[in-house]
């Protein structure tokens, strides 16, 4: 059985629902949280995205908005009653970040990190841990261990594809560890079809499977303008293809 964990008193992952997260990849400024906290309140989504710690490939490239992102949310947040779930990459701006984040994201490359691991085991804050693009079902549940063994047991895991040989898709969406995972832990499940695949044209089949599989839910990537986007244009969804997947999804 699915342990449920209660977000707030309209907010509950794992009872049964599809509980649809969205956002931007990373936040860029006022205005497009401002547009994209406006389009979710629209559609009944509760839970907006957005990174402001991003760990990018290239040291070079984009790295996010920081702590001055995060507080740019506190406003967003409570002008659309929304709950923001955020990366953390360094246990030195959990303190910082708590104020903000309603549920922390364990990232791809930080999946073994154990130090930060257990420091957001320490907190009473959910938890979304995402698999390691080369880590094995059994490795991420024992990774999910590290947060639990400290006392927090709020424990989302969110699948987002590994990396394999195939390169038409940016992972390859490793669907199956749904079904596993529902089998093996009770922790609730969440399906990333932005990172799963890298290719927007493919978030909607990868949302349906998700679906289909009885995941817990599905965490995606939306941008005003993804051909302007900052990181993750190429798998993020415009506003009007991101109504067309809520439509698709009910
Ligand atoms: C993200 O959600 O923006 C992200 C960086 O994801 P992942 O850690 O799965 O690569
Ligand atoms: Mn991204």
């Amino acid at each position: 059985m699915t342990k449920v964990i209660k977000i707030d008193e309209e907010i509950n992952i794992g009872d049964g629902s599809f509980t649809i997260i969205a956002g931007p990849c990373a936040i860029e400024n006022r205005e497009q949280m401002e547009k994209i906290g406006a389009l979710l309140s629209k559609l009944g989504i509760k839970i907006i995205r957005g990174g402001a710690f991003k760990p990018r490939t290239d040291p070079k490239s984009f790295q996010g908005l920081g702590l001055d992102g995060l507080k740019m949310m506190a406003e967003i947040k409570k002008k659309y009653n929304l709950k923001f779930i955020s990366e953390v990459l360094d246990p030195r701006d959990l303190e910082a970040a708590n104020d903000y984040i309603d549920i922390f994201q364990i990232g791809s490359r930080n999946m073994q990190n154990f130090s930060l691991l257990r420091e957001v085991g320490k907190t009473d804050k959910p938890v979304m841990l995402k698999r390691g693009m080369s880590a094995t079902i059994k490795e991420w549940v024992m990774a999910a261990e590290y947060i639990r063994l400290e006392g927090n047991e709020k424990i989302i895991l969110c699948e987002r594809g590994i990396r394999t040989f195939e390169d038409y898709t940016r992972n390859t969406l490793d669907l199956m560890s749904v079904p596993i995972l529902k089998e093996m832990t009770d922790y609730p499940v969440f399906v990333d079809p932005s990172h799963g695949t890298g290719r927007r044209e493919l978030i909607l089949p990868a949302a349906k499977a998700a679906k289909a599989l009885n995941a817990d839910g599905i965490m995606v990537e939306i941008h005003p303008e993804p051909e302007n986007a900052l990181s993750d244009g190429m798998q993020s969804l415009n506003f009007k293809e991101f109504e067309n997947l809520i439509k698709e999804l009910v």
